[in-house]
C-alpha cells in the first residue's frame, strides 16, 4: 500500500483526490486548512454578497472515502522534500511515498506600500465575508455619520476577478443603499487599473462590451492609473491623486502559496516550474499543480495562466501519473487545451470566449453558470452538484 499526501483541498487537490480514491493500491492522506472546500471562482459573489458562503463550500467530509482517505484538518508549515516530510502546525508530521502540493494562491501586493494593511484581500472565505462584513458596517455607519467616503467602493484592478467583483458589487447595490438608508445610485463604485484597458485576456471587441455594460451599471472605470500607495480609507494613485473610500479591495494579483518558498522550492511569485509530467525538478515522487505551478505553454512560450480550469487538469493528471510510477510505466507529460474563459457581470449577464467563439450578454451568463457546474461535478460528485450547483438560470 502506498501513501500519498495532498496538501490542499482546492481545484487540484480535490481532483486528484477522486482519480486516486477509486484505486486499491493506496491509502490517501489530504490536508487542508479548513474542513469544507470552496469554489474559489465565486469567492466576489460571497465578498459582494449576492451568494452566501455556505452556496460555495462544502464539507469535505462529505466527500471522501473513509476507507482509502484520511482527512487532516491543519495547516500545511513546510515540506522537506529531502527527508520526504511535510511538517503541519497542531498535527504531527506527515511522511509519504508520494506528494501533492496543491496549496493554491495568496494576495500578491507587488510591494505597493500600504496594500497589504490599508485594503481588503479576497482569497478564502474569511476574506471574501470580512468584505461583505466591512462593506455592510460602513452602510451602517453611514446612518450616523453621513460621509460620502462611507459609500464608496473602490476595486483595485480590472483583471478577471476586479471585473467579476465590480459585477456583483453593481448588482448588490441596492442591498447596501437600504442599509445605509439612501438611494442606489449614492452608492460609488470605482474600479482603478494601471493599464490603459480591462480583461487582457479578452479581445477588443469583449471588452468594449464589458467597458460599455460597466458604463451602465455607472461603474467609475479609472484606467491608466497606476496605484502609488493604499493609505487609510484612501488610494494614491497616478501623479499624487486621492481617492477617498472607506472600502478599497486589493484584486490586482496573486502569487502561489507561501509554503512553496519556505521549503526552498526553486519560484517565481510562489509558483514552481514544474516538469513536463508535472513533478518538481529533482524529486520524481513530488507533483506540484494548480496555482503554484508554472507550466510552459509551448504555443505561446508563456507559462499558461493560473486558472481553476487548467488547475483540475493538473491535479487529475498528477494522480494518473502517480499510478502510472507505481506500476512502474513512464509518466506522461501534462498536455491542457483552454476550453476558453467566461467573466460574469453579475447574474445574469457575461462575456468571454468558449471555444474558438465570443459569448456575450445572458447566453454567455448560462454558459458561465453551466461551467461552474460542471467544475463543482469533477471536485465534489453529484451530491454537491445538486445541492450547490447554479440553476437559477432566468433571474
Ligand atoms: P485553490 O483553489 O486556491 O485551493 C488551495 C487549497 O489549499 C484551499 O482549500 C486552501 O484552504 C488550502 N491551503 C492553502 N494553504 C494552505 C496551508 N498552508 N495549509 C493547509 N491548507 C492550505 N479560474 C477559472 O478557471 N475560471 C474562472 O472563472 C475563475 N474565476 C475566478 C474568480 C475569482 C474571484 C478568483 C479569486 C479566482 C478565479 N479563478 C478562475 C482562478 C481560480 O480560482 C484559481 O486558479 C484556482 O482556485 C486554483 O486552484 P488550486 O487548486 O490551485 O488552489
Amino acid at each position: 500500500m502506498k501513501e500519498i499526501v495532498i496538501l490542499g483541498a482546492g481545484y487540484a487537490g480535490l481532483r486528484a483526490l477522486h482519480v486516486l480514491q477509486k484505486q486499491k493500491e493506496v491509502h490517501i492522506t489530504l490536508v487542508d486548512r479548513h474542513d469544507y472546500h470552496y469554489e474559489a471562482t465565486d469567492l466576489h459573489e460571497v465578498a459582494a454578497g449576492t451568494q452566501t458562503m455556505e452556496k460555495i463550500t462544502y464539507q469535505i467530509t462529505d466527500i471522501i472515502d473513509t476507507i482509502k482517505t484520511t482527512f487532516i484538518c491543519d495547516e500545511v508549515v513546510k515540506i522537506d522534500v529531502d527527508k520526504e516530510i511535510v511538517h503541519l502546525k497542531e498535527n504531527a508530521a506527515l511522511t509519504y511515498d508520494y506528494l501533492i502540493v496543491a496549496l493554491g494562491f495568496e494576495s500578491e501586493t507587488f510591494g505597493i506600500a500600504g496594500a497589504a494593511k490599508n485594503a481588503l484581500p479576497m482569497v478564502d472565505i474569511p476574506s471574501a465575508q470580512a468584505v461583505h462584513d466591512h462593506i455592510m458596517a460602513q452602510m451602517q455607519a453611514y446612518q450616523t455619520t453621513p460621509k460620502a467616503e462611507l459609500l464608496k467602493i473602490v476595486v483595485c484592478g480590472a483583471g478577471f476577478t476586479g471585473i467579476e467583483l465590480v459585477g456583483a458589487l453593481a448588482e448588490e447595490r441596492p442591498a447596501y443603499a437600504k442599509v445605509a438608508g439612501v438611494s442606489a445610485d449614492k452608492i460609488e463604485i470605482y474600479c482603478i487599473e494601471a493599464m490603459d484597458n480591462i480583461l487582457p485576456m479578452f479581445n477588443e471587441d469583449l471588452k468594449e462590451y464589458c467597458k460599455k455594460e460597466l458604463e451602465k451599471r455607472d461603474i467609475h472605470m479609472l484606467l491608466s492609473s497606476p496605484i502609488k500607495a493604499i493609505e487609510e480609507n484612501q488610494v494614491v494613485y497616478g501623479e499624487n491623486q486621492n481617492l477617498p473610500a472607506a472600502t478599497i479591495i486589493w484584486t490586482t494579483g496573486v502569487s502561489g502559496s507561501h509554503v512553496i518558498a519556505d521549503s526552498g522550492f526553486q519560484a517565481r511569485r510562489g509558483r514552481v516550474m514544474v516538469k513536463p509530467d508535472l513533478t518538481a525538478p529533482d524529486h520524481a515522487n513530488v507533483y506540484i499543480v494548480g496555482d503554484v505551478a508554472a507550466v510552459m505553454d509551448d504555443d505561446s512560450k508563456r507559462p499558461y495562466p493560473t486558472t481553476a480550469q487548467i488547475s483540475l487538469k493538473m491535479g487529475e493528471q498528477a494522480a494518473k501519473n502517480i499510478l502510472r510510477q507505481i506500476q512502474n510505466q513512464a509518466t506522461e507529460a501534462f498536455h491542457f487545451k483552454s476550453l476558453g474563459s467566461v467573466a460574469s457581470l453579475g447574474n445574469t449577464d457575461a462575456l468571454g470566449v468558449v471555444g474558438s467563439l465570443s459569448v456575450k450578454g445572458y447566453p454567455a451568463s448560462f454558459m458561465k453558470k453551466m461551467i461552474m457546474n460542471k467544475s463543482l461535478l469533477e471536485t465534489g460528485g453529484t451530491k454537491e452538484v445538486l445541492s450547490k450547483g447554479r440553476f437559477d438560470l432566468y433571474h
